[in-house]
């Protein structure tokens, strides 16, 4: 009998990058299975997109039967990782600047969860400077972010700000 590998992908997804596209692709080379959990993170007090629209954003990018979608708030993220049975929590590292508040937050979840273990998947060098915020910076001033970010995604932040021009 194999035991299935189930890693939690978090974050704030606002919205999908192909940053993310690929941390997930590749989390699937190694897992039987990715949760995506999108957050309603305190930290990020508003979002430019509402969690069913990041939600809608990562189903259209992965409707695969082994990415699961879900969302989470107001807990911490251990307690929601144990509560979906899964001890693997996935991160994506892109720069120097990335590092810091990771190494916090993973040796935090080790504290509160030893059992529970952060693995980091290096980004890809195309992805290096991809962030969900300067997409939406540079989307706001009409900078081509086509190749960035899924193209349902680039229909989306031009419907945002055209939306937000009326
Ligand atoms: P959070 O608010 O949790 O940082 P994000 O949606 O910004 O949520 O990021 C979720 C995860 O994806 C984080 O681990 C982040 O480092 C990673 N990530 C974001 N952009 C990229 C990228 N371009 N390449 C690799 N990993 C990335």
């Amino acid at each position: 009998m194999s035991i299935s590998r189930v890693a939690i992908y978090p974050g704030s997804f606002d919205p999908l990058t192909n940053g993310h596209t690929s941390i997930i692709a590749r989390g699937l080379n190694m897992f039987d299975k990715v949760i995506v959990a999108v957050a309603h993170n305190v930290r990020k007090s508003s979002t430019m997109f509402t969690v069913e629209e990041r939600v809608s954003f990562i189903e259209q990018a992965f409707p695969n039967h082994n990415v699961e979608i879900d969302t989470f708030a107001s807990m911490l993220l251990v307690d929601y990782a144990r509560a979906k049975g899964c001890n693997v929590i996935l991160r994506g590292l892109r720069a120097v600047s990335d590092f810091e508040y990771e190494l916090q937050l993973a040796n935090m979840n080790r504290r509160l969860a030893p059992d529970i273990e952060t693995v980091f998947m290096m980004t890809e060098e195309a992805h290096f400077y991809v962030s969900s915020s300067l997409i939406k910076e540079v989307a706001r001033f009409g900078g081509d972010v086509r190749g960035m970010v899924p193209d349902h995604v680039v229909d989306a932040l031009h419907q945002k700000y055209l939306d937000t021009q009326d």
